[in-house]
């Protein structure tokens, strides 16, 4: 498939990222694998490059704004507009901490990169998503982000939530709804998946099991996101299994 068509995922370096990297690569999309260590960076879009994807490595620290507007120049430079952009990037600031015992320095962390880091990219790429006739953006959210889910006193969320986490989901969720709003007078679109739970580096000191989803299951809706035509929606929470599966907010 050769779509022509040009993306950005931060946080692509490994994990669900760099699989979305892979799958938009395979449909023919040009895709700036976007990552904070250029060692990493680096290694990973060659790799992809090598199975004979269009990848360009960019680098690109979320919380570091001198980076996203340089990388923000780069992609102008190259490709002159951007069609798909994938907040991909998040940390979880807080494992084996309890709730009540969780600072504020811990939420900042997270915010920095789940919350602000998401502003920081989207003010950066709007203008260059604008010069597409079918901007799309993809938040990577999760099921841990719904105050529908976590509002449930019975709920498994409710009681072995990750306050900074969660809270920083929640608020992507809202960024979500507000730009959508305010960018569908451009014809950008603004998503909101959820991978649901895949074993990556992102968990791997959960004391719950991650079970055995993969990269691939994971992908699979931030793609579908990121690939939807023209009429598709916008302001929605979608994931993991499929565009029709609805997550409360
Ligand atoms: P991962 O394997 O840990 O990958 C996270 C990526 O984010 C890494 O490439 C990491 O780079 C990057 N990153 C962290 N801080 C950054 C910064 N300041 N600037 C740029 N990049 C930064 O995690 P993942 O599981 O693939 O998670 C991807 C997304 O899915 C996240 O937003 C996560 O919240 C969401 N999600 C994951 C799950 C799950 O079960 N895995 C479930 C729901 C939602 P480094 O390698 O340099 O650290």
């Amino acid at each position: 498939m050769n779509s022509n068509e040009i993306a950005l995922v931060t946080g692509a370096n490994k994990g669900i990222g760099r699989e979305i990297v892979r799958r938009l690569g395979a449909r023919g999309f040009t895709v700036y694998l976007a990552a904070r260590n250029p060692g990493l960076g680096a290694a990973a879009a060659d790799e992809l490059a090598g199975e004979g994807f269009d990848v360009r490595f960019v680098q690109l620290d979320v919380t570091d704004v001198d980076s996203v507007e340089a990388a923000a120049k780069q992609v102008e430079a190259d490709s002159g507009r951007l069609d798909v952009l994938v907040n991909n990037a998040g940390i979880v600031s807080e494992w084996d901490v309890a709730v009540a015992d969780i600072t504020a320095a811990q939420v900042r962390e997270a915010y920095e990169v789940n919350v602000f880091g998401v502003v920081t990219v989207t003010q950066s790429f709007v203008p260059l998503l604008r010069r597409s006739p079918n901007g799309r953006i993809v938040n990577m959210s999760s099921g841990l982000g719904s105050l529908d889910l976590l509002s449930d006193p019975d709920g498994r969320l409710a009681t072995q939530g990750l306050l900074a986490y969660s809270s920083s989901k929640a608020a992507l969720n809202a960024l979500t709804l507000v730009y959508a709003s305010a960018l569908r007078r451009d014809g950008i679109k603004v998503n909101a998946a959820n991978p649901g739970l895949v074993p990556t580096d992102l968990n791997s000191r959960a004391s719950v099991s991650r079970g055995d989803r993969t990269t691939a299951d994971g992908a699979l809706v931030p793609v579908l996101l990121a690939t939807l035509p023209e009429d598709g929606p916008s302001g929605q929470f979608r994931g993991p299994g499929s565009l029709d599966e609805v997550i409360p907010w």
